[in-house]
């Protein structure tokens, strides 16, 4: 007998007495995940499991969606309105008439001293898209303020931008399905199976049914990586060399689509003037990659029937981004691969409704993918909100990278913060703290009352969690999902989209213009603003997305079901139909390991948190796998410098320093160290935070730091205990 194999022992699942389950969507990240969550007989929410004929996720989910519900009574949750006149004095407990009023009032006192402009306000990617859209129409026609922005700049503006600039307009064209019909598959910066794990499983069926190459560009040897064919350990900072080298291979052996080229491009010249200044012996000696890989990837990649490009946050973190992007899809437009099945270019966004933000929320424009800058779209939302299109701003303000230097400079004031914790988020987060402090009003609005914020805020706002309330969520593949309220809101919180009309009744344009109460008659309004453009919802109504599991869009009015790709008859959004083949040159401008700082420190998400751990961080079945700031680093460059396993070890960068507990691994070559983002005072203590020039997007994965042993060990162990209080 070997361990008692014999015995018979079978799993025994608890029995939690669930009576009911309920149907809903995940509300951390965007793969879209269908689920239900158990009640027991006192209406408790005790289980959660995924929807087995749900097209996303087919009945799994990963270890985030299984504990899901726990975070409805998950520690610290806001459960009523807090408010005081100064930050050092104590929060007393108000109504929520009070905490409105007064957030009312410091808007409109601050607007009138300073200017409109002198409120900024920074949402988020994970409320409902009707909320978004709804505190567009606050913000924009109500408020009027241009310096209005989210967090989703901190991880998908690139991705938009690059969109933008290739195509005409943002939307991912491609879907998960696009696995099933791939010929190669090469990811930039993505590591799938522990960021997207449900995608990741969509990708491995695909390949369980037919073989394709699986080619992962990362510095650091991921779980995808290991997975992978071929595994490119890229120079960090360097992708776009490697995409314009790849791009030379495949002009010089005439590998690419000349009649796609011809037909549904502009710009073919210049960018292949460019490119051909991108040899792969040159290239290799940039990007860290050899040539011979370079021309075999790129040979691979033109000679696949179809070939298909996923990224993640390692191309859009970066001071060329947006050139990142539009350099993948550069690589897929020369080779046709864009708008069929298998073929497409597919960034796999990272919150939950960071589609739905960028599709509604009128952050960078106005509804719908309309555009400030154009008086038509300005007419059309002023004629359907019943307001002076004059109203409206004619560019769009400063993104959330700016709007912390603008309150630095005193322009602006007044801050509201709506689920977003850049306490934690945001690059040199001592400067960010700093900053908070010298703004006259800051309101923070989020489910959770311990978000550090709120100790530099005058009013909390405590909000509904996802399930306690009901909308829908788009997807990465533009799907989207409705989400049913599972419970009531905890405590005295209420519905993100309840705070914003209460807030629009007191200002008086807000009262002049209709704010619809519930989501459905806010979808309703979407639809109506959707009809004919790009992503038409007309065809949709939240009772038929629950029916049918999700709907992509464009769905208009009258089709059976979403379309799963965009740009399949080869049209694209610029003026004349065609995509921008675009010269994209390369300039290194980003800090790099020298003698002072000599590792480069890479950063990312691990399976079991999700962003600044404000919801995982609470959770101990999520939380006992990584409970404390740690750090890899390789085990040569750990010897040389005498710090062992399981030591705690002092970064420094320019900007300042962080205390990590040391796991030696090879997944770290001997000049870099890789920290996971979510914990506070930790890894955005050392970033530098340089900015992408087009979508403002900080560069947090390249930044140079210095290690040393911690001297005084059992210091560091407190130091690095006190970084999880958040
Ligand atoms: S993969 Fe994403 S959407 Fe699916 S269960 Fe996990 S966290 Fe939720």
């Amino acid at each position: 007998m070997l361990f008692g194999r014999r015995v018979r022992n079978p799993i025994k699942i608890a029995d939690k007495g669930v009576v009911a389950w309920k149907y809903t969507t995940c509300g951390y990240c965007s793969t879209g995940c269908s689920i239900e969550v158990g009640l027991d007989a006192s209406g408790k929410a005790v289980g959660a499991r995924g929807v087995a004929d749900a097209a996303v996720n087919q009945g799994k989910l990963c270890i985030k969606g299984i504990f899901e519900h726990e975070l409805f009574n998950s520690a610290n949750r806001g459960n009523r309105a807090l408010l005081r006149l100064r930050t050092i004095d104590p929060y007393r407990e108000v109504s929520w008439d009070e905490a409105l009023d007064r957030t009312a009032a410091e808007i409109k006192r601050i607007q009138e001293k300073y200017g409109r402009d002198s409120v900024a306000i920074v949402s988020t990617g994970q409320i409902l898209t009707e909320e978004f859209y709804t505190l567009g129409k606050l913000v924009r026609g109500v408020i009027g303020t241009n310096n209005y922005d989210g967090n989703t700049t901190l991880c998908m503006a690139s991705a938009v931008s690059g969109y933008k600039r290739s195509f005409g307009s943002d939307g991912p064209p491609g879907c998960y399905e696009d696995f099933a019909h791939t010929g190669c598959l090469l990811a930039f910066g993505s590591n799938l199976p522990e960021q997207h794990p449900i995608i990741y499983w969509r990708l491995k069926m695909a390949l369980e049914k037919r073989e394709f190459p699986v080619i992962v560009v990362d510095p650091r040897v991921t779980m995808f990586a290991q997975m992978a064919d071929i595994h490119l350990p890229i120079t960090p900072g360097t992708d776009l060399v490697l995409l314009n080298a790849l791009a030379h291979v495949i002009l010089k052996e005439n590998l690419h689509d000349q009649a796609y080229i011809e037909a549904h491009t502009t710009g073919f010249e210049e960018f292949s003037r460019l490119v051909a200044q991108y040899d792969p012996t040159t290239a290799a000696g940039l990007c860290g990659i050899d040539e011979d890989t370079i021309r075999n990837v790129a040979r691979l990649y033109a000679r696949a029937d179809a070939a298909m490009s996923i990224w993640t946050m390692g191309i859009n973190q970066s001071t060329h981004g947006s050139d990142g992007v539009a350099a993948i899809n550069n690589l897929n437009l020369i080779t046709g691969n864009i708008g069929k099945p298998g073929g497409t270019s597919l960034s796999i966004t990272g919150q939950c409704n960071a589609m739905g933000t960028r599709e509604w929320s009128s952050c960078s424009g106005l509804p719908g993918y309309r555009a400030l800058e154009k008086e038509a779209d300005r007419e059309a939302i002023a004629r359907y909100w019943g307001i002076d299109p004059e109203f409206f701003p004619q560019q769009r303000g400063l993104f959330m990278t700016d709007i912390f230097p603008a309150i630095e400079t005193g322009q602006i004031k007044a801050l509201w913060l709506i689920a977003t914790n850049p306490m934690t988020s945001m690059p040199n987060s001592p400067r960010i703290r700093k900053t908070i402090e010298k703004l006259e009003f800051l309101a923070v609005q989020d489910a959770y009352a311990d978000v550090e914020t709120t100790r530099y805020a005058h009013v909390y706002l405590p909000a509904a969690l996802w399930g306690e309330k009901e909308g829908v969520f788009t997807n990465t593949e533009r799907r989207v999902n409705l989400v049913r309220k599972v419970v009531e809101p905890h405590g005295d919180s209420k519905p993100d989209l309840w705070i914003f009309n209460q807030l629009a009744k007191r200002f008086e344009q807000g009262r002049r213009i209709a704010f619809p109460e519930s989501p459905a008659a806010v979808f309703e309004e979407m639809r109506e603003l959707s009809k004919g453009r790009m992503l038409d919802c007309s065809g949709m109504t939240h009772d038929r997305i629950e029916r049918q599991r999700g709907i992509q869009w464009p769905c208009p009015e009258g089709a059976e079901t979403g379309a799963p790709r965009l740009y399949t008859d080869g049209v694209f959004q610029h003026p004349g139909g065609k995509a921008k083949l675009i010269a994209l040159p390369f300039v290194d401008n980003n800090e790099r390991p020298d003698d002072d700082y000599p590792f480069w420190l890479n950063s990312g998400r691990v399976v079991e948190h999700f962003h600044t751990r404000t919801r995982t961080g609470k959770i101990g079945n999520l939380n006992k796998f990584s409970p404390t700031p740690y750090m890899e680093m390789n085990p040569d460059a750990a010897g040389r410098l005498g710090i062992e396993h399981m030591a705690y070890a002092r970064l420094v960068s320019r900007r300042g320093d962080a205390v990590v507990l040391v796991q030696l691994t090879q997944r770290v070559p001997p000049n870099m160290v890789f920290i996971p983002f979510h914990f506070h005072e930790c890894v955005n203590r050392l970033t530098l935070g340089l900015l992408d020039p087009h979508s403002r997007q900080p560069a947090f994965k390249q930044c140079a730091v210095r290690i040393e042993r911690a001297p005084n060990q059992r210091e560091a162990a407190t130091a690095n205990v006190a970084a999880r209080a958040f």
